[in-house]
C-alpha cells in the first residue's frame, strides 16, 4: 500500500494510506525521487486553498517532481528507471489561451497538485506521458524537482523584459526569489537589490548574487534614490503589491510573482496611480523547461544551495509547520517520500 501526504483542512496535514488510483491510457507510472514543498502547498496547508481552489476532500499536494519510469517509453527513447522531470501543467491544448500560445492560464488545464489533482507527495504516481520532461544524463533528484520553480522564475522574468544593466528590486527572498535574482542576472540585468524580513533568507540572496539585500522595503527605496525601474514581488505578504509599488519609480514596471496570504493584497490607489506604473501578474509559466534544463546544465542557476531540508514522507507534517512558522533556516524543503 502507498502512503501519501494528505492537507484536509488548515493546518491539517497527515501521511496516511494512499490507494494508488488505476492508469489511463497514456499515463505511465511512476516512482516518485523526490518533491517540492513549494509556497502554494504551504497556502493550501495555512488557509485550506488559494481563492476559489478550495481544499474540499482531503488533498495531495506536490506539483515541483521528479521520479523514475516504471516502465519503458519507447518512442521517447526512455527506458524504465530513468530519471525525468514532469511539467504538472497539463493545458487542453485547445482553448483560445492554449491556441494563443499560454497554456499556464488554460481554464481547462489539468494541473498536478492543484485540488481537484492530487499531486507527488507519496510514492508512486500516474501521470500522462505527454507531460513527462527528458534530464541530461547528470541531473539527479534535486535538479529534477528544482526545474519547476526555476521555471515559474523564468516566465517571470520573461514577463519583466529587464533592460541590460538595468537596476531592478526584487521582493522576497523565497525559494522564487532566490531564483529570480540569478535568472535576472543571467538575462543581463545590473545592479539587484533585494529585501527579506528574515535573517537566513538575506543571507542566502547575498550569496546567489543580489548586490545589496535589505531587511524591508524602505532600504531598496534608499539605495535606488527613490525606487527601481522593474520590480519583481515574490512575497507571501498582503502587503506585497502595496511594497512593490514603493520600491518602484515613476513610470516604472512591477511583475507580481507572489501568492498574498489571505488571497487578498491591500494598495492605496494613489501610490501606484500617480507613478503610472506597468504592472503584470506572473501566473504559473509558459514553456520554460528547456531553458531551465540548460540554466541549471550550464551552472548559470545554482539550485542546489537553495534546498536546506531533504526530508521523508513521515516527517512531511512537520516540515510545513516549520515553514508556515518561518523558522530560522528554512528556505526550500525537498520530501523523498520512498523508503
Ligand atoms: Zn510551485
Ligand atoms: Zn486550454
Amino acid at each position: 500500500m502507498s502512503r501519501a501526504l494528505f492537507i484536509h483542512g488548515p493546518h491539517e496535514a497527515r501521511v496516511a494510506p494512499f490507494n494508488l488510483r488505476e492508469g489511463r491510457p497514456g499515463e505511465v507510472l511512476l516512482d516518485v525521487a523526490s518533491v517540492g514543498l513549494c509556497g502554494s502547498d504551504l497556502h493550501y496547508f495555512k488557509d485550506g486553498g488559494i481563492g476559489a481552489a478550495v481544499i474540499k476532500a482531503p488533498f495531495v499536494p506536490g506539483h515541483e517532481f521528479g521520479g523514475f519510469l516504471c516502465e519503458d517509453l519507447e518512442d521517447r527513447g526512455l527506458a524504465r528507471g530513468t530519471l525525468v522531470a514532469v511539467d504538472p501543467n497539463k493545458a487542453c491544448g485547445h482553448c483560445e489561451w492554449c491556441r494563443e500560445n499560454h497554456p499556464n492560464l488554460c481554464p481547462n488545464v489539468e494541473f498536478i497538485g492543484a485540488p481537484p489533482f492530487d499531486g507527488a507527495m507519496t510514492d508512486r504516481i500516474w501521470v500522462p506521458a505527454s507531460q513527462i520532461v527528458p534530464l541530461p544524463p547528470a541531473f539527479d533528484p534535486l535538479d529534477a524537482v528544482m526545474l519547476e520553480p526555476l521555471g515559474v522564475a523564468i516566465h517571470a522574468v520573461d514577463l519583466a523584459k529587464p533592460r541590460l544593466l538595468e537596476r531592478v528590486g526584487v521582493l522576497g527572498c523565497g525559494p522564487i526569489g532566490l531564483l529570480v535574482i540569478q535568472v535576472l542576472k543571467a538575462a543581463g540585468a545590473g545592479e539587484i537589490f533585494a529585501c527579506d524580513p528574515l535573517p537566513h533568507r538575506r543571507a542566502m540572496a547575498e550569496r546567489v548574487g543580489a548586490d545589496r539585500v535589505g531587511e524591508a522595503v524602505a532600504d531598496i527605496v534608499a539605495w535606488s534614490g527613490g525606487g527601481c525601474p522593474l520590480v519583481l514581488e515574490a512575497t507571501n505578504s498582503p502587503n506585497g503589491f502595496r511594497e512593490a509599488v514603493l520600491a518602484t519609480r515613476i513610470g516604472g514596471r512591477i511583475v507580481l510573482v507572489g501568492i498574498p496570504d489571505g488571497d487578498t493584497y491591500t494598495l492605496p490607489a494613489a501610490d501606484a496611480r500617480r507613478r503610472g506604473l506597468k504592472i503584470k501578474f506572473a501566473r504559473r509559466m509558459g514553456e520554460v523547461y528547456p531553458r531551465a534544463i540548460e540554466l541549471v546544465a550550464t551552472g548559470k542557476v545554482d539550485v542546489r544551495s537553495i534546498v536546506t531540508h531533504r526530508v521523508g514522507l513521515e516527517e512531511a507534517p512537520r516540515v510545513f509547520e516549520a515553514l508556515a512558522a518561518n523558522q530560522p533556516g528554512y528556505v526550500k524543503a525537498l520530501i523523498d517520500p520512498r523508503p
